[in-house]
């Protein structure tokens, strides 16, 4: 054994025979709540349940609505049985007794959370800190409070910060350090501030724009704690702000004003595979600052939900997923930062014996004297292991949350526990993939990656050198160029025109009517599997130009980063999806099993398929329509948007690169009123795939009906159609997400989605603190050129939807009342200022209207039926919404609310293929489901096919499944 793993095994029992000495007691309040903790951590549905009731117990105002959502919680009979361990150990939440009441739970509650949160204002946490003194324990306090969604909520948190600065600094001034050894590197007043309370707009694709924002709140802060003598440390929060956090960092410390002040310290998280590469950047960093700084080591907080969210987004999970791996790695960097213990002082943040034992022996081994760092761990947890810390002589700061009770306690189930904490589990491991099985999307591109944001930058510029290109139409294969030529222009800069397009006119519709009419017959005998591997290459070339794509859509039609990336993933996903499915559907397949007779059902393409597509999805819409049509052995004629032509001849230039033989898909720009109309109604067009405005798709759907002369079939349509969506936010909703995903889904792409939120309804019990929340998340959004990353609202597509929005709100002006609008945009180009309307009633023009902007009403409703009745009081079904943390509630609107698309607890727009297959019914559509099991149907006419195989009674004995295809 080496002599270093013999010092840790020796100081591991010594801390342990400390703690044996003084253990928590059975009966102390401590004690009893950790164990309910420990209890609950073992059961993942309890725990789940147990840390949903305590989120939502804050927003209860009555005694009958606690009662009420107790009940829901736990009203399952698997539940109430675990839930008698809690009855058992005092708590009594369980089996509604008549007795119980609202306040006593709410008590039980607050004892709780009082273990684990230090004091709710400056005033109390100094009670529990003048107790540690005695204790020889130190402090870093930590604030409490909601999610801020706003500026005007971060500003109130960094005056929180700076009050509790001056109190903590007020009441301390006289104390010593305990150790009374090197007490220079230890401040006693210690403040742990988080960046995203004091910016609301934090984008992961623009640390410049978040240090550029927090760096002036931050200033006033960090002088004021150095005149105080007080040490300021970073926390670290989700992977998404490590790297801006960082940066910050760096940033603030390096300027002049603060480069020679040493009482500055910032997280490193060892769950993260980054953590070494980033402490080592720390490191050099600060050996070229010429200061000292701190680090705190820990394991990290957040793994369930950078797990999660890696996986919904396909992207590789930034945490080790077995929590050895982390606990090694935790070691790993405890010797680093040891290492250069001239540069940095280091604080370990660890409640694992182990690591706690390996770090002293380590630095014991280079000779550094236990007084020149110290541990940290949580307030409210490993009281016993605290001391036998400060009996050994090292120094011991407590991580102290301030903040409410109540709300505050859902920052023990939002992952501050840190998985240390044997509780939480380290050691699940994805699901693995079974062959063949689950569907995979093309992952999103992660912009908190500096090399994704780089790319975008590149692509940026380049598409910037090719503004201006010219495109032709596409027939039969040839380029051909016509006399009129259509011109498509950047909507953040009108005179800037992104590409020339050739126009077609009557006599090009001919041409490419009669090209994919001759390409039918080949195409419709070209074996499924042949059109599927046409998709997969479509969907490489997509992904190989990703980013170039993306850059383009900046540009023609204004998507921010995020967005237009969002849509390139969903083309490529579409593509993916359509021919995976088709192999699932392609062959004909066996109706019943019967002796002698055979009967398959198979499918035939429908013929000639007239895509007809909006601006608004340039690509993935485009792409989905022309996919399924192709790989259902259709020939298509593709009419983009005239808004969003150079995206739609990518898609051609892509489709032709991929090998689509001439003829089978065809590309053709022109004014949809002149050859869009004349397809429709042309005979030689069997199938036609709308997705646009309701006016049009009403036009398309009559026009369709009519049978001309010398038609074959009669026309198939699909037609996708607008939305006037509607959010409910429940009287117990949880505010911090409701706002924040409201935002997102009202102005997001400049409300230029189907999907978008356009009325929020909220119930009148929390109308104002809902609407005072809303207003000042609306005044924060910021809206720009979304070339600049970060940028939530851009401009609105062209002149002709600029009027009209302005126009909606002229008539939402002299219907109801303006709450908000947005003062700060751009002088020129289309854009419209996010504005919200209240007072909306909901048979007002605003409340009913596709208004296709960022324009918002809001409703109060008096409760979740009147609710109900509004959302469903419009003539759409598009996407709708509900925030509510009532199990009950949530069943009746799932039951209840008349939507395609039906979002709970989360934004309403953003439909994932295969995840979310999208689409509407009423006047938002006919019912079909783009990304979805069954959509492929709408293209193709089902047919059977019955053979008599018995030949003089003699009958093959088994009959396959499956056939080959008839070709
Ligand atoms: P739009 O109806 O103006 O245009 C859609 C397409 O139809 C364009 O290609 C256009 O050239 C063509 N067109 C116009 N007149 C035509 C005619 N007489 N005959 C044939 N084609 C014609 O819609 P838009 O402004 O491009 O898109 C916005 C609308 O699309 C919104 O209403 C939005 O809600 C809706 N939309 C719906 C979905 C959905 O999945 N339900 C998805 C995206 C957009």
């Amino acid at each position: 054994m080496t002599s270093l793993q013999s010092e840790i095994e020796q100081r591991g029992r010594r801390i342990f025979e400390l703690v044996d000495k003084h253990p928590e007691s059975l009966f102390s309040k401590a004690g009893f709540y950790q164990r309910l903790m420990a209890l609950s951590m073992r059961d993942e549905q309890l725990k789940l349940q147990l840390f949903r009731f305590v989120d939502v117990l804050p927003s209860l105002h009555t005694s009958g609505e606690i009662i009420e959502h107790l009940q829901e919680y736990f009203a399952d009979a698997q539940d109430s049985r675990k839930l008698s361990a809690f009855l058992e150990a005092g708590v009594r939440l369980a089996g509604i007794v008549p007795w119980i009441s609202g306040p006593i739970l709410r008590w039980n509650v607050s004892e709780m959370a009082r273990q684990f949160i230090a004091g709710r204002n400056p005033n109390d946490v100094m009670r529990t800190l003048r107790k540690r003194r005695t204790q020889k324990i130190g402090f870093t306090v930590d604030l409490l409070g909601e999610a801020v969604v706003s500026e005007t909520e971060a500003d109130e948190y960094a005056a929180r910060y700076l009050d509790l600065l001056e109190g903590l600094a007020r009441e301390t001034k006289n104390w010593t350090d305990p150790l009374g050894k090197n007490s220079e590197l230890f401040p006693g007043v210690n403040l742990s501030v988080k960046i995203s309370a004091l910016y609301s707009q934090i984008n992961p694709a623009d640390p410049a724009d978040a240090v550029a924002h927090l760096a002036p709140k931050l200033r006033p802060l960090l002088r004021r704690a150095r005149e105080l003598g007080a040490f300021i440390n970073f926390d670290m929060e989700s992977y998404a702000h490590k790297n801006t956090t960082l940066e910050l960092f760096k940033t603030v410390f390096s300027e002049d004003e603060f480069r020679d002040w040493p009482h500055v310290g910032i997280v490193i998280q060892a769950y993260l595979r980054d953590s070494e590469a980033d402490l080592r950047d720390l490191i050099e960093w600060g050996g070229a600052r010429g200061t000292r700084f701190a680090v705190r080591l820990v394991k990290g907080a957040y793994w369930d939900y950078e797990t999660a969210k890696s996986r919904q987004n396909g992207w590789d999970c930034p945490v080790y997923l077995q929590k050895p791996e982390s606990d090694a790695n935790f070691e790993t960097l405890t010797r680093l930062l040891l290492e250069n213990e001239s540069i940095v002082t280091s604080a370990f943040g660890s409640h694992n014996v182990r690591s706690i034992a390996h770090a002293q022996a380590f630095a014991k081994e280079l000779g550094i004297d236990c007084s020149r760092f110290e541990f940290q761990l949580l307030y409210g947890m490993a009281g016993p292991i605290k001391g036998a810390l400060v009996e050994m002589g090292y120094r011991v700061r407590e991580y102290c949350p301030v903040g409410e009770l109540l709300p505050g306690m859902s920052y023990l189930g939002n992952g501050v526990l840190p998985p240390s904490n044997a509780t939480i589990n380290m050691t699940t491991t994805p699901p693995k993939i079974q062959p063949g099985a689950p569907y995979e999307n093309a992952p999103l591109t992660n912009f908190a990656l500096p090399e994704n944001q780089k790319k975008m930058r590149a692509a940026l510029h380049e598409q910037g050198r090719q503004l201006g290109r010219k495109v032709p139409l596409t027939i039969n294969g040839e380029k051909i160029w016509t006399d009129k030529v259509f011109s498509s222009v950047n909507p953040s800069q009108p005179d800037q025109i992104v590409g020339y397009a050739a126009e077609a006119d009557i006599p090009e519709a001919e041409r490419a009517i009669g090209a994919a009419r001759a390409a039918f017959e080949k195409w419709r005998r070209t074996s499924f599997e042949e059109r599927c591997q046409l998709l997969e290459r479509a969907a490489e070339i997509l992904e190989r130009r990703r980013f170039e794509l993306s850059a383009l859509e900046v540009f023609e039609v204004g998507k921010p980063w995020a967005q237009a990336d969002g849509d390139i993933a969903e083309a490529i996903d579409f593509c993916t999806f359509y021919a995976r499915q088709i192999r699932l559907i392609g062959r004909p397949r066996l109706t019943q099993n019967v002796p002698g007779e055979e009967s398959y059902q198979h499918y035939w393409p429908r013929g000639v398929a007239l895509v007809i597509a909006p601006w608004n999805f340039p690509m993935a819409i485009l792409c989905g329509m022309v996919s399924a049509a192709l790989v259902t052995g259709n020939t298509v004629i593709m009419k983009p948007s005239e808004q969003s032509v150079i995206i739609g001849a990518m898609l051609m230039e892509i489709y032709e690169e991929a090998g689509v033989p001439p003829g089978v898909l065809n590309f053709l720009n022109g004014k949809g009123s002149v050859i869009g109309a004349h397809m429709v109604d042309h005979k030689d067009v069997d199938l036609i795939a709308f997705t646009g405005s309701r006016e049009v798709g009403l036009w398309i759907w009559e026009s369709a009906g009519k049978t001309r002369e010398g038609q074959r079939e009669l026309k198939r349509v699909i037609c996708e159609m607008g939305g006037k969506n509607a959010m409910i936010v429940d009287s117990d909703a949880d505010l911090d997400e409701a706002i924040v995903d409201s935002i997102y889904s009202a102005f997001g792409f400049q409300g230029q989605k189907c999907s978008a939120l356009s009325r929020l309804i909220v119930l009148e019990e929390n109308y104002d603190r809902v609407m005072e929340r809303l207003l000042g998340a609306a005044a924060s959004v910021r809206v720009g050129n979304p070339e600049e990353p970060g940028i939530v609202v851009g401009p609105v597509i062209d002149e002709a939807a600029y009027r009209r929005i302005l126009d909606y709100i002229e008539v939402g002006k002299s219907e109801a009342t303006l709450a908000y609008q947005a003062k700060d945009i751009p002088p020129h180009g289309y854009f419209i200022p996010p504005t919200i309307f209240t007072g909306v009633k909901p048979n007002m023009r605003i409340a009913r209207e596709e208004i296709f902007g960022p324009v918002l009403s809001v409703i109060k409703v008096r409760d979740l039926d009147e609710a109900i009745d509004v959302a469903n009081g419009t003539d759409y079904a598009l996407t709708g919404g509900f925030f509510s943390r009532s199990p009950a509630n949530i069943e009746r609107i799932k039951a209840r609310l008349e939507a395609g698309n039906l979002y709970i607890n989360r934004p309403c727009t953003g439909a994932i293929v295969g995840r979310h297959p999208f689409g509407g019914f009423k006047m938002s559509g006919g019912g079909t489901k783009a990304g979805g099991e069954d959509y492929l149907l709408n293209f193709l006419i089902p047919r059977v096919v019955t053979e008599n195989v018995a030949r003089h009674g003699l009958a093959p004995e088994k009959t396959p499944e499956y056939r080959d295809e008839f070709l």
